[in-house]
């Protein structure tokens, strides 16, 4: 075990990676983040900055890295559709280079590994709700699946490790996820349906809305990945985490738009190719192994992150302090 009590976070200056970093600098760690500002930014992590605690590195985990730290969180990976799909190919490199460096640096190191898996590894799914036994329903050559592969073979790397080295893993699979910190431009549909309806423009709804997604409120998810942490090393996972409570994305729409009181209307665009029918996650695992569950209503939630929006739409940049 490395003697170093550093965490190293990649992909900490996204929105969930920033999130586990306030959550690991308040539980008294020290913390490492590396991220190469892809789809994260420097006001995600301002006020940690001059934090003694806290160290930043700018590096993109397809490069090997050579640091000592005592538990690795594996977040690095643009998570929008409108990101992975920008330049596909670094999103696959991302998930499996990143993924092999990550490894290769927590086996040296001989610590702890946390991947950031995704539900996308269920595809388009057949079965409902999704358990971590099912093996999905992914399209290898579309759109969709520089992400989903990426992600699948990261997890394959993942328990091949563990298998072959004996590595201390932890996989979990995170269903969609919301709240302050998305990028405004994230292109995801609770920060695009906020952004829009805060400023009076077209709910832009894809498909005719009937389209499924559950949505867990950040704190929430970090939690989970805390807890996920702390057990121990024959708790490998795969672990769903997420929200069971479903809904529509016409019925988020609605409840948005009555949220913020806006005047937007909905505008219809075509569904996205492979953009799965319905997902829900079964946490039956989760809840067991963790004795956790989501605590945060999507009412609770969405108030938050509207606030947030609200703010920085006004020009309220998140302040640096010391
Ligand atoms: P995000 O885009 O806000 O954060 C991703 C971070 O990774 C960004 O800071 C980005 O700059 C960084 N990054 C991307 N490529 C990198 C590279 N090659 N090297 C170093 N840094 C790199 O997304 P997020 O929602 O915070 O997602 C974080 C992780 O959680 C991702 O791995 C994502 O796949 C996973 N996840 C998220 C959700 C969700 O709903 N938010 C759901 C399932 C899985
Ligand atoms: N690696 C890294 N940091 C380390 C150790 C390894 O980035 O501290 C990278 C290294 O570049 C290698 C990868 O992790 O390509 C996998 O390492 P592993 O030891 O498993 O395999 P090998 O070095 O034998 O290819
Ligand atoms: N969506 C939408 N309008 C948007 C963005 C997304 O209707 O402006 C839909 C999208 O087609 C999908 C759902 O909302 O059915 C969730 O999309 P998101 O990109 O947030 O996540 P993912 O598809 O990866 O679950």
């Amino acid at each position: 075990m490395s003697i170093t009590k550093q965490k190293l976070v990649t992909g900490g200056a996204g929105f969930i990676g920033s999130h586990l970093i306030d959550r690991l600098l308040a539980d008294g760690h020290d913390v490492l983040c590396v991220d190469n500002f892809y789809t994260g930014t420097k006001p995600n992590i301002y006020h940690v900055l001059d934090n003694v605690h806290f160290e930043l590195m700018r590096h993109d985990v397809t490069f090997p890295l050579y640091v000592q730290v005592d538990q690795i969180y594996n977040l690095a990976c643009p998570a929008s559709p409108v990101h992975y799909q920008h330049d596909p190919i670094q999103t696959t490199k991302t998930s499996v280079h990143g993924a092999i460096n990550m490894l290769g640096l927590a086996k040296r190191l001989n610590c702890r590994i946390f991947q950031a898996s995704t539900s996308e590894v269920y595809g388009d799914p057949q079965v409902h709700p999704q358990s971590e036994s099912y093996w999905g329903n992914v399209n290898p050559i579309g759109a969709r699946s520089c992400y989903d592969e990426g992600k699948r073979c990261a997890e394959t790397l993942f328990f091949d490790y563990n298998r072959q080295t004996g590595l201390d893993i932890k996989v979990a699979r995170i269903f969609n996820t919301y709240g302050p910190r998305m990028h405004p431009n994230d292109g995801r549909v609770v920060s695009n349906f906020i952004v829009q309806a805060l400023m009076g423009e077209p709910i832009t709804l894809f498909g005719d809305g009937t389209q499924t997604r559950s949505f867990c409120y950040v704190s929430d998810l970090v939690e989970a990945i805390m807890r996920f942490m702390a057990t121990d090393a024959g708790c490998i996972g795969p672990l769903n985490l997420g929200n069971p409570s479903e809904i529509t994305i016409r019925e988020l729409a609605e409840t948005i738009v009555e949220m913020t009181g806006s005047r937007s209307k909905i505008s219809y665009h075509p569904l996205p190719q492979d953009d799965p029918v319905q997902r829900r996650p079964d946490i039956s695992a989760a809840r067991q192994t963790l004795n956790w569950e989501p605590t945060v209503s999507l009412q609770e939630g969405l108030t938050s992150t509207i606030k947030y929006f609200d703010g920085l739409l006004s020009g309220n940049e998140p302040a640096r302090s010391r």
